[in-house]
């Protein structure tokens, strides 16, 4: 029988969201295991118009650089693909906003959004929080540093994908450019040279 839902195919879809400024090895790796986890099929890497946690505290490299190096990066890694939809939504960025435009365009998709364990901490403090978990559901990296966690909000069972804890996080990357300490095997070489192109990170004040 020739019906519509024989021909339709269910993707599941990592929403993996974050700054990427820049993106590192810890983040490939952390999606990488989520896809196991999870079965994915797919993991978009969503690069942050402007992420309003960082408001204020910090300059944020531009958003279209951003994405650029991330889709250098993902462009020979099966799976891993960049998304500019917070770029082109423009203004401050709500995973809330992202995961109802994918709900949208993916109609027949499953969705799942991709956090690590510091990020999973501070979901309740999101915008419109309690409405995420009716958009997707939630698979939680763990990440050196912070508590497991393996509940959050009103999230049925949300999957937990192991990682080899990686020490590794962006903060820590614009320092070692600044003090010219070595960035090799931490984040990709195409990273490193855009980095070096661009002359990212060099003389930043504040973080
Ligand atoms: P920053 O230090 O600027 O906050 P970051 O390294 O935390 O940068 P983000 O872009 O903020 O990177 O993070 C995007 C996502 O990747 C978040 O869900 C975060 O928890 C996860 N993540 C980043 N680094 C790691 C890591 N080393 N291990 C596990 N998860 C990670
Ligand atoms: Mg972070």
């Amino acid at each position: 029988k020739r019906d519509k839902d024989a021909l339709t195919l269910t993707r599941r879809i990592g929403v993996f969201g974050g700054t990427f400024d820049p993106i590192h090895i810890g983040h490939l790796v952390a999606a990488q295991n989520a896809m196991h986890a999870a079965a994915l099929d797919q993991v978009l890497f969503v690069v942050a118009n402007q992420p309003w946690q960082k408001e204020g505290t910090r300059e944020v490299t531009d958003p279209k650089l951003r994405l650029l190096v991330v889709s250098q990066v993902l462009r020979t890694i099966p799976g891993l693909e960049p998304s500019d939809i917070e770029i082109q939504r423009g203004g401050l960025s709500y995973s809330i906003d992202t995961l109802n435009e994918l709900r949208a365009s993916h109609p027949n998709d499953e969705l799942f959004l991709v956090v690590g364990a510091d990020a999973a901490s501070q979901m309740p403090t999101w915008e419109r929080a309690e409405e995420l978990s009716t958009l997707a559901r939630l698979v939680i990296v763990n990440r050196y540093g912070y508590p497991t966690i393996s509940s959050i909000l009103d999230f049925d069972q949300p999957i937990l994908a192991e990682m080899p804890w990686l020490d590794i996080s962006s903060t820590d990357l614009r320092e070692r450019v600044r003090d010219h300490r070595p960035l090799q095997f931490l984040l990709p070489e195409t990273a490193i040279e855009a980095i070096e192109l661009y002359q990212l990170y060099r003389n930043r004040e504040n973080g």
